[in-house]
């Protein structure tokens, strides 16, 4: 296999009614577990580099590691940009090998959010990868920032800029540790009947497995971002293992000890989201 866009593999999840997993990567053991996972399932996995790994990570780098793991999957894998502000990011990241770009001018007036995303579609273009805009604000807990998504910005800004998928504010919310996210099904609805690209929640931890399961079935919505949950795993493996080897030292001891938990937990991520 080789690295897949956006695009392709919302399409496919569109007429087969199920979802893609967007997991948040933060190194190659959480990338690797995440393909391996994706592998197991014969399912398609989006990998996310977000601001924090991009910061901890040169995207050369980053690029080159998804493009790997993409190169080696049974399964298609997206390389994809998380919350790129500008669009020298995201030109960067085509340099780098990326197939997906979200642009995100959510914090914009309306035509600036629609301006900035029309010039990262035409690059996407020209180099045949793919973008996903928002529109709303997906806000972060306890620190407030959301708006909710008109549906009529919704249908504007997807006529005017021709994104592949639509990032939207309907009630999820980034970072969230428990299931405490209140989906707004009315206006998922309404957004549903003013557009047509497949839609995307980010905070996709925050939303009860059982409610991502039915709305990745049953609604238009085809991509989930999930990465709290991930980190908690993480967090929670090397928890255990530290405390039954309190002597242990070693990076790739440590690091090694979270890879079957990650893998474990991005099976039933995927799988819960799949056909
Ligand atoms: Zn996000």
């Amino acid at each position: 296999m080789t690295a897949a866009t956006l695009h392709d593999v919302l399409q496919s999840a569109m007429r087969g009614h199920y979802a893609v997993a967007g997991l948040v990567v933060l190194g190659w053991e959480d990338a690797e577990a995440y393909v391996a996972a994706a592998g197991d399932l014969h399912m398609p996995v989006i990998l996310q580099a977000g601001p924090g790994c991009r910061k901890h990570t040169p995207v050369t780098i980053l690029g080159r590691m998804f493009r790997h793991l993409a190169d080696h999957a049974k399964v298609p894998v997206v390389c994809h940009i998380d919350h790129a502000r500008t669009y020298d990011e995201c030109a960067e990241a085509v340099d780098h090998g990326f197939t997906s770009l979200m642009i995100d001018g959510s914090s914009l007036p309306l035509d600036d959010n629609i301006m900035l995303t029309q010039k990262v579609v035409a690059l996407a273009r020209r180099h045949g990868v793919s973008v996903e805009g928002e529109v709303g604000a997906v806000g972060y807990d306890g620190r407030g920032g959301s708006t909710m998504t008109s549906p009529d910005e919704a249908q504007r800004f997807e006529r005017e800029t021709g994104i592949d998928a639509l990032a939207i504010s309907v009630g999820n919310v980034h970072l969230q540790t428990t299931h405490a996210a209140v989906i707004d099904r009315a206006l998922l609805a309404r957004i549903e009947s003013v557009t047509a690209v497949p839609l995307v929640l980010h905070g996709g931890s925050g939303i009860q497995p059982e409610e991502r399961r039915r709305l990745a079935r049953e609604s238009r919505v085809k991509k989930f971002n999930i990465g709290t949950e991930l980190r908690q795993e993480f967090g929670r493996s090397l928890r255990d293992y530290l405390a039954l080897h309190p002597e242990s030292f070693d990076r790739l001891e440590l690091l090694q000890a979270t890879r079957d938990p990650m893998r474990r937990l991005a099976q039933d991520v995927i799988r819960n989201l799949g056909p």
